[in-house]
């Protein structure tokens, strides 16, 4: 069995504490992928003391050299990415062309962040005075604590640690524990790929032990989270004690919503990928369906139909399209939830069980599940399942849709599947969320546009794209006086 370490001040290294945790295949329990160390706080302050004497050289390092490095990643990623997408698949559980897509968005965040080297505009802007120079430009912010989510275990540490990079911040990065190996890959790719010793730190281990010491800590800057609400909660409140900068990307209730003029046809394939892709554990899954009462009856019966048929298993293996639940509580809370959908009086159209008598019974596999007559004020149509269940709403108009669509405290991904133009750009101007997509589902945010959402799935940030360049740096404002005199701003002008 493989044994992984921590890399803390240009070095792989053991915890401190000497204690390990292993890592193991959802789809398969018995197959372990190795072992990591179980650190704590003093490993975080070793990694962060390296990661703040880095930064003294990095920030000082021209931009587009540091993103010349990060296009060597994306080289590397694409060179590797079979392999890296198999290690995925093992470790985490997702069938291997959505573990091929995690790796290639990591790629184009590679190459997106390369082409920023050259750009990270500032400003000029005109002085109210004469023979005065004023402009405002980017600064890295310091030592970035990056602590990740396991459902996208390569996309989603490139999105933050990519940008943080190229703008000069160092990093402290603790991913999930459920994903070690991946992140780990992430960090020799950086390492092969040029970053210098101590710029990249990676600490493994329990979120309220390495997770809390890295958002606590008062010497790291900024801290880039994805997660639940719950743990962004805490995230937040702890680090108002430092006034730290916080970007939280959190949980999602995401819905679909089907007009009576849509395509069915398309509007089924968006469903099914939208819920039960990633086996319903993306921040973005579909978990809720919003019918028109028009549609609703045939609709319902194809979706049950095809999702009957959808074939679980491990996503190495050629025609499987649903992997497992990540670990046994997972399972735990979507059969849950079953429960709970029973008990509200919702229909169980089908799934509904964890399969048995199967070599399925090794892993933490959930049959794909449908639940119709969900009311909106249902717990399985408000609370976030992060599994492979759906709740189906019948509506009666768009308006109605989308308040229904609205009705939850988050505010992540939508989707609306219609062919009238009018209903779009209505539902486009009033659905309360980050995303909205118009004929395709809820899932599928491309590297270059901005990416989060409103109510409680965030504190407002945005990841990807231009706008993840804001929350890596400071503004600093410049003015240059080369009039010889004293110039007094806002009196000189008007007296
Ligand atoms: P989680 O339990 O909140 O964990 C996320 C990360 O935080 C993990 O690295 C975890 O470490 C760490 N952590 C846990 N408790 C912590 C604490 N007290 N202090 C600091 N760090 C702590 O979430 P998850 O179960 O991994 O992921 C699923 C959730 O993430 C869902 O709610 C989903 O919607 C959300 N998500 C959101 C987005 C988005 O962009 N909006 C994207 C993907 C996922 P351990 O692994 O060691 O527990
Ligand atoms: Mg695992």
């Amino acid at each position: 069995m493989k044994t992984f370490q921590n890399f803390i001040n240009g070095k792989w290294v053991d915890a401190k504490s000497g204690q390990t945790f292993e890592n193991r295949n959802p789809a398969n329990w018995d197959e372990i992928l190795g072992t990591f160390p179980k650190s704590g706080q003093e490993d975080v302050d070793e990694a962060v003391r390296s990661a703040q004497a880095a930064f003294e050289k990095w920030r000082l390092f021209p931009a587009p050299k540091r993103g010349d490095i990060l296009r060597r990643v994306g080289d590397i990623m694409a060179a590797r990415k079979e392999e890296l997408a198999r290690q995925m698949t093992k470790e985490m559980g997702k069938v291997l062309a959505e573990t091929r897509g995690d790796v290639q968005e990591g790629i184009d965040t590679a190459y997106y962040a390369a082409s920023e080297g050259r750009r990270l505009f500032g400003r000029t802007v005109p002085s109210e005075l004469p023979n005065k120079f004023n402009m405002a430009i980017r600064v890295p912010v310091g030592v970035a604590g990056v602590v990740t989510p396991w459902n996208f275990p390569m996309a989603i540490p490139t999105w933050k640690i990519f940008p943080a990079l190229l703008c000069g911040n160092t990093v402290v990065f603790k991913p999930a524990s459920d994903t070690p190996a991946s992140a780990t890959s992430l960090v020799e790719i950086l390492l092969e790929a040029g970053i210098p010793e101590g710029v990249i730190n990676i600490v493994h281990g329990g979120g309220g032990d390495v997770g809390m010491a890295i958002v606590s800590h008062p010497d790291v800057d900024l801290v880039s989270f994805t997660g639940s609400t719950l743990v962004g909660k805490k995230i937040s409140e702890v680090a108002s004690a430092t006034l730290k900068r916080v970007s939280l990307e959190l949980g999602g209730k995401n819905a679909q919503l089907v007009m009576d003029d849509a395509d069915l046809d398309l509007a089924l394939e968006g469903v099914v990928w939208g819920a039960f892709g990633t086996t319903g554990q993306r921040c973005t899954a579909t978990s809720r369906l919003v019918l028109h009462e028009k549609i609703h009856d045939k609709f319902l019966s194809m979706l049950v139909e095809r999702t009957a048929k959808l074939k679980l298993g491990n996503g190495l293996q050629q025609g499987v399209e649903v992997g497992p639940c990540i670990n046994q509580g997972q399972q735990t809370t979507v059969q849950k939830y079953v429960e709970i959908g029973i008990e509200e009086g919702a229909t169980m159209v089908t799934g509904g069980e964890i399969p048995k008598g199967t070599d399925l019974e090794k892993g933490w596999f959930y049959k794909p599940t449908v639940f119709a007559d969900v009311k909106p004020h249902y717990r399985i149509a408000k609370e976030e399942i992060f599994g492979p269940v759906l709740s189906v709403i019948k509506t009666r108009s768009l308006g109605e849709g989308v308040k229904i669509l609205n009705d939850t405290i988050y505010g992540l991904s939508s989707s609306v599947y219609t062919s009238d133009i009018n209903n779009a750009y209505r539902a486009i101007r009033d659905i309360k969320a980050g995303i909205t997509y118009i004929n395709a589902p809820t899932i599928g945010a491309e590297a270059h546009m901005p990416f989060g959402g409103v109510k409680q799935t965030g504190n407002g940030h945005r990841e990807g794209g231009w706008t993840v360049y804001d929350f890596f740096t400071e503004w600093k404002t410049v003015y240059i006086d080369y009039s010889g005199g004293l110039q007094r701003a806002q009196i000189d002008n008007y007296e």
